[in-house]
């Protein structure tokens, strides 16, 4: 309670300390004088005696107006303690209760905790914490505005509550975090999966609300205070068992979503790596150790060169050389995925300015590249800061982004492929791409997921679906590039289903930026400046012969 208003209380409890003596006195007063006064006057007006004493008279009526005072200062008491009761409970609620979805919250959920802990132990029960995600909250909240996101969240709520078993609490702990406690017995650990298994039957059902139907799937981590050997004094705590829950949701999340761990010890040892990891990513962000490797693409029927795919390295100080497998799913869950993307694309612009026109620079894009609106102009506002033709590039997008805002992505395609931009669909074949999607949203080019093309080096395997995929490309008079070329018997059956291009480590694994210099410069495919207008042109010729050109037009190799 604030100071001041703490002592004007006390000042109104002093009031009323002394209005309750006033009123009392004048009670006591009042039946003294009112003993002498009374008789008197009913005598003086019955029997013509003589009145009561004036004073006396006066001192009555008094004691009259003083005890309309101590009433009326007694009903104000009573209002305000009143008041005060409800302003309490409502500060206590506040305190202890989510006020969207009326859940416990995080404050309140640790003393609820500890709570069914005591009352567990006395019982000889076991306890578990759930703990509850929403896995594509952010999604929701993004395409469908906050307010929508509040009512799954309340809608959440209710569902989770309708099957809560009779001792358990439930508590939202922020955001589309929501956490159960609940008492079992140790020896009877399938109760806890039967009430999961419930969670994930009804909240997985359609969430229709008033302007849109929406589907969401939950990750869940358990934990218990007790395994096969008893009470677990590691899981002591509603800290541990907090913290232990939370560990099995993200184990669960890193394992695709949509499904449930009960806590075990080697998962501490993945989150610290993880940990490790991501702080790692900061760090090399900051210090510049995302670098452009690239890999050559090839026209598969004349063997030539004809761009690269720009795939991300992380230089770690630490770790060496690491997959985009590995850093790149973490950048996007941690939000520096753009920034990243940025600084290598920076620096992939940089790199193919020295390669000869008509050479293509393919970049990934992420699907959370494509929920930003202005990812097109930032994009074209690149590619003219460093004077890359549109046309020479490519921007790959994997079938995922398609699950997501279609109405955007359609719209930053178009935005793209106006300027000249050409749109591949990678990984073909992995995700869900509907037909209808394919027909209709304007590619320019479908890349086969090397799972597919590496069957084909199996003589005796079919090549069905790579075949299928051709066909497809065919009808919809879309270009195929065939990812993961390893031999030459898949370049072979690859060779024989048409005019296609390729790229695997048959033709080379990725290379650093200056490795492909280095083998563009052998085959005459650096671009040159002609120092006079300071325009690239071609270099036709080995880069041994650069040097032969004659002096004020010596061109000069770009060296970056
Ligand atoms: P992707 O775009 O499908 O790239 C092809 C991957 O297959 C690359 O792996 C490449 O090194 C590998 N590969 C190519 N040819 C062969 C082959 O003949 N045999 C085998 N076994 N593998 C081959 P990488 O570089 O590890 O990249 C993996 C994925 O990471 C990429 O798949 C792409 O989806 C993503 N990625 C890479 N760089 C970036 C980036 O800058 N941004 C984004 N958003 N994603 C990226
Ligand atoms: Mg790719
Ligand atoms: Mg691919």
């Amino acid at each position: 309670m604030p100071n001041k208003e703490h002592n004007s209380w006390l000042n109104n409890a002093d009031r009323d300390l002394v209005a309750l003596g006033i009123a009392t006195a004048a009670i006591i007063l009042f039946v003294a004088t009112g003993s002498s006064v009374l008789p008197k006057a009913i005598d003086a007006v019955f029997s013509d005696g003589v009145g009561p004493d004036n004073l006396l008279v006066n001192a009555l009526l008094l004691n009259v107006v003083l005890i309309i005072f101590g009433w009326r200062r007694y009903r104000e008491l009573q209002n305000e303690i009143g008041e005060r009761r409800r302003a309490e409970t409502l500060a206590r609620e506040l305190a202890e209760i989510d006020p969207l979805t009326s859940c416990l919250n995080r404050r309140s959920m640790e003393a609820a905790t500890e709570t069914l802990r005591m009352h567990a132990s006395s019982q000889a029960l076991a306890v578990a914490y759930c703990m509850i995600d929403l896995d594509n909250f952010k999604q929701i909240n993004d395409i469908h505005g906050h307010s929508v996101g509040d009512e799954v969240l309340v809608e959440m709520s209710a569902r989770i509550r309708d099957q809560l078993p009779k001792d358990a609490s439930l508590a939202r702990l922020g955001g589309d975090e929501f956490a159960v406690i609940t008492s079992y017995d140790a020896a009877n650990r399938d109760r806890v999966d039967d009430f999961v298994i419930r969670l994930y039957e009804k909240i997985t059902l359609p969430f229709q609300l008033e302007d849109v139907t929406l589907d969401a799937t939950i990750s869940i981590g358990v934990s218990t205070d007790h395994d096969d050997d008893g009470f677990n004094s590691a899981a002591d705590g509603s800290a541990a068992l907090m913290q232990r829950a939370d560990i099995a949701m993200y184990h669960a999340k890193k394992q695709g979503k949509n499904r449930y761990f009960w806590f075990e010890p080697t998962m501490e040892n993945e989150l610290r790596f993880r940990n490790e990891l991501e702080s790692g990513i900061r760090r090399g962000l900051t210090e510049g150790e995302f670098v452009p490797f690239y890999e050559q693409q090839v026209d598969l029927e004349s063997g030539e060169l004809v761009g690269f795919e720009m795939l991300a390295r992380w230089r770690s100080t630490q770790m060496g050389i690491v997959s985009p497998e590995i850093f790149i799913p973490i950048a996007e869950e941690i939000g520096l995925i753009t920034e990243m993307s940025d600084q290598l694309m920076d620096q992939a612009f940089v790199d193919a300015g020295s390669w000869a026109d008509p050479l293509t620079l393919s970049i990934n894009i992420s699907p959370i590249q494509l929920r930003d609106p202005w990812f097109a102009q930032k994009l074209l506002k690149m590619l003219i800061k460093h004077d890359f033709p549109a046309h020479r590039l490519e921007v790959e997008i994997t079938e995922s982004c398609l699950h997501e805002n279609i109405g955007m992505v359609r719209s930053i395609i178009t935005s793209l492929r106006n300027q000249g931009v050409q749109i591949s669909l990678d990984d073909f074949g992995t995700g869900y791409s509907s037909l209808e999607q394919l027909r209709t949203l304007p590619f320019d080019r479908l890349k086969i997921d090397r799972s597919f093309v590496s069957e084909l080096s199996n003589p005796d395997s079919s090549s069905k679906i790579v075949d299928a995929i051709v066909s497809l490309g065919r009808g919809l008079d879309l270009p195929i590039t065939a990812e993961g070329i390893e031999d030459e018997v898949i370049l072979k059956t690859l060779k024989s289903m048409g005019k296609l291009k390729g790229q695997g480590y048959f033709y080379g694994k990725p290379e650093s930026a200056q490795e492909v210099r280095e083998r563009l410069a052998l085959v005459g495919k650096l671009a040159i400046v002609d120092e006079n207008n300071s325009e690239p042109v071609t270099a036709r010729q080995p880069a041994a012969n650069v040097s032969d050109i004659e002096a004020p037009a010596l061109p000069k190799i770009v060296n970056h």
